[in-house]
């Protein structure tokens, strides 16, 4: 049995946020990860030849000031890398259509969109799903058409049912950092940069079991047996698997947490050299109505010979040559130039209305406690909603 000040399970941002809170107040934390990567849905993909690219989130803002913090705290704040202005590509009838603010007009209904705008001046986000907020907006058939698949791309995911207000929100903005930004080497870079910190122990390859309340605080056991003890515990997994850990020791917040609805991402990564492409630069690509919700190319940090691609599909089990003959009629390119497959699944959390009473009821069991929870469905999906939680739980269990 092994010993720490926290052990932390989950090693993705939220984790490894959390982690760094506690290295940084001088305290020795464990940080559990599953996979034999840390990273989560931070995963930028290496090849042998050393180009990387997505497979999970792409792009950070110079309002994410807590993850600036984290980066920052890091060491890594020279690495920052310029996003280059390409844009996004709607993808209809077969056809790409650039997504600039023109671009998108051109596909709109004006007559219905004009119609709509006035309610811009009342609409409240409050209260309302996305789908009821920007139809109202923008006109029912303008939103079905348009701006729904566009809004979906986002959380890859039918954005329909999410409350309007965790989407998009406005933050301020550090004006000394680059709007938007990503790393040398991908989002995966400050992960693993804050695991590194003196005082982060990292074990990978090992899925925590279960976790039991001890008197001096928590224990956890891993699938092989390991057992580790913590006066404070943080879970940052999905809320699925955070249920799973808790069902023994706190049934109550266990049936909460399993409450919260979960969708499947199915993700395909491929390298394509840059000559074989016809498709101009993109950011990425937004189909309407196909088995894909979005891709995401490297294109935003040009390389001279190679492209790379993640593809988000649906979660609905389609074989790897089907996504695969899909990816390669998108990109005008034949089968064969696909290199550097890869596939990943993800998960992300489908809030619905009253989510926020979930999250109180969390809150409201968890207050007076040392263990924490953390991840992408309290304030929000974004990195940023992550590390603000982290920070937060810090606050609350970090003097035990
Ligand atoms: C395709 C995609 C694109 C995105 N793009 C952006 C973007 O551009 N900008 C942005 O701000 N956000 C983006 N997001 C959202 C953001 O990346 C995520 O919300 C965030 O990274 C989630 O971090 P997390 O640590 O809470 O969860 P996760 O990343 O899911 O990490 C949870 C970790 O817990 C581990 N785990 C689970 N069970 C156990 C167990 N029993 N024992 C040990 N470990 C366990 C998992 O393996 C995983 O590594 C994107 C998300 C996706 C999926």
């Amino acid at each position: 049995m092994e010993r720490y000040d926290a052990v932390v399970v989950g090693g993705g941002v939220s984790g490894a946020a959390f982690a760094w809170q506690c290295a940084r107040a001088g305290k020795k934390v464990l940080l559990l990860e599953r996979e034999p990567r840390l990273g989560g849905c931070l995963h930028s993909q290496r090849t042998s030849a050393g180009y990387w690219y997505e497979l999970g989130a792409h792009t950070c803002y110079n309002s994410y000031a807590g993850f600036i913090e984290l980066l920052e705290g890091a060491g890594l704040k020279g690495r920052l890398l310029p996003r280059a202005k390409v844009p996004f590509a709607l993808l209809k009838d077969g056809q790409l259509h650039p997504l600039t603010p023109g671009g998108v007009l051109k596909l709109l209904d004006l007559w219905e969109l004009a119609r709509s705008l006035p309610a811009a001046f009342t609409a409240k986000k409050d209260g309302q799903t996305m789908y009821g907020y920007y139809s109202r907006l923008f006109g029912r058939r303008n939103y079905d058409r348009v701006m729904g698949p566009l809004f979906s791309a986002v959380p890859s995911q039918s954005a329909d049912p999410i409350p309007a207000d965790m989407l998009f929100k406005k933050r301020s903005r550090r004006k000394d950092v680059l709007r938007s930004f990503t790393l040398d080497g991908g989002l995966q870079t400050v992960v693993d940069a804050a695991a590194r910190t003196a005082g982060v122990e990292v074990a990978t390859g090992a899925p925590a079991r279960t976790v039991e309340k001890t008197p001096a605080g928590w224990a956890v056991v891993t699938e092989d047996g390991r057992r580790f003890e913590a006066p404070v515990l943080a879970l940052a997994t999905p809320p699925s698997a955070a249920a799973a850990l808790l069902q023994a020791a706190q049934p109550e917040l266990a049936g909460k947490l399993a409450s919260i609805k979960m969708s499947g991402i199915e993700t395909v990564g491929v390298v394509v050299e840059a000559a074989r492409l016809k498709v101009p630069p993109v950011a990425g690509i937004v189909p309407i109505d196909d088995a894909f919700f979005s891709a995401v190319s490297r294109d935003t940090v040009p390389d001279p010979r190679l492209r790379g691609f993640a593809f988000h599909f649906r979660p609905q089990g389609l074989p790897l040559e089907q996504k695969l003959e899909r990816i390669a009629r998108v990109l005008g390119v034949a089968r064969a130039d696909l290199s550097e497959v890869v596939e990943k699944r993800g998960l992300m959390p489908s809030p619905v209305l009253g989510h926020e009473q979930v999250v109180a009821d969390i809150d409201r069991l968890l207050a007076g406690g040392t263990l924490a929870i953390t991840g992408n469905y309290f304030g929000g999906l974004a990195i940023e909603d992550c590390v603000q939680r982290s920070k937060e739980e810090f606050g609350r269990v970090g003097k035990a």
